[in-house]
């Protein structure tokens, strides 16, 4: 048993290794393994990647059972998030990622240095909204990003999307780390039991509605989330693409009492031109004939809508093998 998947793996990183197993349909038929990039164990990225490849798995029991076989493992492990993976995508690390929309459209067109220059970078598919939270504890009196200024902030650990996206911000209000009393970089795990333990004051986070990870804070020890719609907001979102006013409503966590207006991006799934046309189609496939079953995955995909999610926060070119997907099904 352990001999014959040992002998698998290794024929798969020799092919692999010698530049056949990208294209090679021996392989694609018999095991060909994929990693994807998610963000923090408590985010939505983590359950987007753990959901694909539940059903890249599901299409495999059942192309077994049909004579249908694709042979695709998947994996989607937790890692530092939307800039860390476009960097392991771009080095060959990881074949697919879950990346902001704003990140993707840097990566892609070189326009900014918190990302790596990625012009082989290729979208799939994009996934839920991600509003832009900025979460402040009880009795902080934050009321606007400003109001950051003097106090303890996480700006996010770097590698992560919510890391850039704060920098941004802080830039459009001629902030720099030192404005703040003190700046840290926890990772997305960590921040909300930080704010509830008193260790920071406020902290920046992308992430999809509902987050079970916010709610540590907002439902957990009274921390809330502030309306962004100043000038500085008005203008990212005029000049950028990539970003637009996003709504968390409210109700959504207990200190929500009315809905709260932000700025915000999609999350997005990526690839590389350099990953095989068929391994990405039978991703793409895997996703789209499970739809439903995606949406009832976690409640922010409850909206997700095939013809939206391969056109909406998309600027990378389309991979292959996506289109090849959508054509064949009428969506292009
Ligand atoms: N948007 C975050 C990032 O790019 C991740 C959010 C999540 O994990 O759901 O790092």
């Amino acid at each position: 048993m352990k001999k014959s998947s040992f002998t698998t793996a290794a024929l798969a990183a020799v092919l692999v290794g010698t530049g056949l197993g990208a294209t090679s349909g021996a392989v694609a038929q018999d095991r060909q393994f994929i990693s994807i990039g998610t963000g923090g164990p408590t985010g939505v990225y983590f359950v987007v990647g753990n959901s694909v490849c539940r059903m890249v798995h599901k299409e495999a029991a059942e192309g077994r059972k049909k004579g249908r076989k694709h042979g695709i493992r998947c994996a989607a492990p937790s890692t530092g998030g939307s800039t860390y993976n476009i960097g392991q995508i771009c080095q060959g690390e990881l074949e697919f990622g879950v990346a902001q929309s704003d990140w993707q459209f840097h990566a892609v067109n070189g326009s900014s240095e918190k990302v790596t220059n990625c012009p082989g970078l290729r979208a799939v598919f994009s996934v839920h909204p991600e509003p832009f939270h900025l979460i402040a504890g009880d009795g902080t009196g934050i009321n606007s990003f400003s109001d950051t200024k003097g106090k303890r902030m996480n700006i996010g650990n770097p590698g992560s999307g919510q890391r850039g996206t704060t920098e941004v911000l802080m830039e459009g209000y001629g902030m720099s780390a030192d404005d703040f009393a003190v700046a840290t970089e926890l990772t997305s795990t960590e921040q909300s039991q930080a704010l509830c333990d008193g260790k920071i004051d406020a902290y920046g986070y992308t992430v999809g509605v509902p987050n079970a990870g916010v709610a540590v804070a907002t439902d957990g020890c009274g921390a809330y989330i502030v309306n962004l719609t100043g000038d500085v907001e008005r203008k990212l979102v005029a000049d950028n693409p990539f970003y637009a006013f996003a709504t968390i409503p409210a109700g959504t966590y207990k200190t929500t009492g009315e809905d709260v207006t932000t700025f915000g991006v999609m999350a997005t799934f990526v690839s590389h031109e350099s990953v095989a046309e068929d391994v990405v189609y039978e991703v793409v496939r895997a996703v789209m004939e499970n739809i439903d079953d995606f949406r009832s995955l976690h409640p922010a995909f409850a909206n997700l809508d095939p013809a939206k999610m391969i056109t909406n926060g998309l600027s990378a070119p389309l991979h292959p093998g996506a289109a090849k997907y959508y054509k064949e099904k009428g969506l292009m």
